[in-house]
């Protein structure tokens, strides 16, 4: 089976993709890129807007270094940051704030993780000795 498109088509008011097929409108689009400028702007020089379709027109913004992700919250009032992959995602009342929590949280799992690995440098030595010494026999 071939795969649909996800190429928006334009027919009047409409602006959707075959793969969608929700019916999505120009006037969505049009909204999303404007509210993605101005989430982009609230953040800062750098900042991009992004948008794309799904079942409906979304945005987010995304920082220079493409590492965090900013989306608007779909029931208003909220903000939330992903980082890298999405393994650290917070909110905030403001785009700012949510960030701000994002980057403690992986600040944090970074101070947690080198506590964790301090001392065990020692142990893989050891153990990567005793292999070697074990493929010797
Ligand atoms: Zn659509």
């Amino acid at each position: 089976m071939k795969a649909l498109s996800w190429k928006p088509v334009r027919r009047g008011a409409h602006f959707c993709s075959p793969a969608c097929g929700r019916g999505c409108t120009f006037h969505e689009y049009r909204k999303a890129q404007v509210l993605g400028g101005i989430l982009a702007r609230q953040l800062g020089s750098g900042w991009k807007a992004d948008v794309w379709e799904n079942l409906g027109w979304h945005y987010r913004a995304l920082s220079p270094c493409r590492k965090i992700r900013v989306h608007h919250g779909y029931t208003g009032g909220y903000y939330t940051a992903y980082l890298d992959d999405g393994q650290f995602a917070e909110h905030g009342t403001t785009p700012t704030t949510a960030v701000r929590a994002v980057i403690r949280s992986g600040l944090a799992y970074l101070s947690r993780m080198s506590h964790t690995m301090s001392g065990l440098q020692a142990l893989h030595d050891e153990f990567s000795a005793r292999a070697k010494k074990g493929r010797r026999k």
